[in-house]
């Protein structure tokens, strides 16, 4: 997100440069908006508020193209900076965008730097991502599947290489979701084409970088500190200390504010991809997912992550939500399940909230040294607690955090054994006769029950042999394939 406001931003801001001299070479076409719609064009571009630059292809040969700004294109630039809105911001735009294509464009120098030879190229097949990352390339953001292969696109000087690695998509999201990716292997590597770099002024034709001359520092390190104020608690009280930390910037720095938070809210909130904790603790969203910190590892060690566990902590995630009760009070939930789930969940709790389904609480059974009696009793809804299958070798389904329990007082678990009917938690015995109304109830009338079934999961109140009604849970083919060694 932060490289695409960047890198639109890039196009409207305001920096002094000199371009290097016109070259001699003259090219077919009149405008800039002509050369982009060429063949040729490789599709990246960039610019400030003097020049336009888009970077073309003819006959094997890459050259830049440079369309001069003028009065009107500076006005209407201008104009994006005062829009009033996220809608006039657009229009403003699309205004200004329509207006620069038509500026004539000339030619300013061609790129005469080479790919990597494929020889070079081969060499990096067989190699983790982190030896690729020491050997020099930059991680690029383009990724996608190829015949179920990720492809992993990196940079390196002027020009981008696709590595197809030896692992899936889905392996890939699960590693990145681990937060290490440098583990994962190079199958093939092959040139993709120029990189965004190419079209930036403060890169030579040869591939150089200029730092001393960089016209964007002064004004990425500007944005940076501002998108940090952003996500501050209070943003306004965070742009207001910047301001006061550099009047000489105070215009610049109220305008640029307002063009990334109106930005923010054309192009939607960040997403929470849970791959970063420090992203999403500081997220304004309260529903998002983390890794195990060492903060929440430390609550659970020895609790519900049990000595002798057979998961990994990368194999969890801590959500954070909010949930209302039945006097519609607003509460911040905590629970843990696997990573597999983590969005589904995170969703579902999502939507319970907005149509004011009311859970009682949503605490981790750390809380309650991991007794479940005492969770339920205590109407607390949860997922995550290792236990094996009594007698078995087999992790269950709440130890693989693969289950769900809601509001479990009110929906309790009984099973006749031996004759005898057991039921859990033991103060839950009132709450058996289902046609009876209280509050809290799951039947399948219920919302809670629709959006688990909509998203994959069986409702223990559906079994024959024993009925569960606050638990939902991953059928178990599905967990077969996630965790074949658990049979
Ligand atoms: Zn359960």
């Amino acid at each position: 997100m932060k490289k695409f406001l960047l890198a639109v931003l890039a196009v409207i801001m305001m920096v002094n440069i000199a371009l290097a001299e016109e070259g001699a070479l003259s090219i077919p076409f009149a405008t800039i908006g002509e050369a982009m719609a060429s063949d040729g064009y490789t599709g990246i571009a960039g610019g400030d508020d003097n020049h336009f630059v888009a970077v073309l292809e003819l006959d094997g040969i890459y050259f830049r193209v440079v369309a001069d700004m003028d009065d009107e294109a500076r006005r209407l630039s201008q104009a994006t900076l005062e829009h009033t809105g996220a809608d006039a911001l657009e229009a403003a735009f699309a205004e200004y965008n329509a207006y620069t294509q038509t500026l004539p464009v000339s030619y300013e120098e061609e790129i005469t730097a080479q790919p990597m030879p494929q020889e070079e190229l081969d060499a990096l097949v067989g190699k983790t991502l982190q030896e690729v990352e020491d050997a020099g390339f930059e991680s690029s953001s383009s990724r996608m599947d190829v015949d179920d292969a990720a492809v992993y696109t990196v940079s390196c000087g002027l020009y981008e290489y696709d590595l197809l690695l030896n692992e899936t998509y889905t392996e890939y999201m699960e590693h990145n979701d681990n937060g290490f990716i440098g583990d994962l292997t190079v199958k093939s590597a092959s040139v993709a084409g120029l990189s965004h770099n190419a079209a930036e002024l403060r890169f030579h034709a040869d591939g150089t970088y200029d730092e001393e001359n960089d016209p964007w520092a002064e004004y990425t390190k500007l944005m940076e500190i501002i998108t940090h104020a952003l996500s501050a608690e209070n943003p306004e009280e965070a742009i207001q200390e910047l301001v006061e930390a550099m009047p000489e910037k105070a215009e610049e720095i109220r305008m640029l504010a307002d063009v990334f938070a109106s930005m923010s809210s054309m192009i939607g909130q960040d997403e929470n991809s849970g791959t970063d904790t420090e992203s999403a603790a500081q997220s304004e969203d309260p529903f998002y997912i983390a890794p195990i910190s060492d903060e929440t590892f430390a609550r659970i060690y020895g609790k519900s992550f049990k000595e002798d566990c057979t998961l990994s902590r990368e194999d969890l995630r801590y959500l954070h939500v909010l949930h209302v009760d039945l006097d519609g009070a607003v509460h911040e939930g905590e629970m843990i399940v696997n990573y597999h789930i983590a969005e589904d969940v995170l969703e579902i709790l999502r939507q319970l909230y907005e149509a004011n389904y009311p859970i009682e609480r949503m605490r981790l059974v750390d809380e309650y040294d991991a007794d479940d009696e005492l969770s339920m009793e205590d109407n607390n809804s949860s997922s995550f607690n290792f236990r094996f299958i009594s007698h078995t070798t087999r992790v269950s389904k709440h130890g693989l955090g693969l289950a769900v329990d809601i509001n479990t007082l009110y929906n309790p678990y009984t099973k006749i054994v031996d004759g005898v009917r057991i039921v859990e938690p033991v103060t839950g015995e009132p709450y058996l006769d289902r046609d009876a109304d209280f509050p809290y109830k799951i039947d399948h009338e219920d919302l809670c029950y629709r959006l688990f079934i909509e998203h994959g999961f069986e409702w223990g109140g559906d079994w024959e042999d024993r009925k569960d009604y606050q638990h939902f849970e991953i059928p178990t083919s599905v967990i077969a394939e996630w965790y074949p060694e658990n049979q």
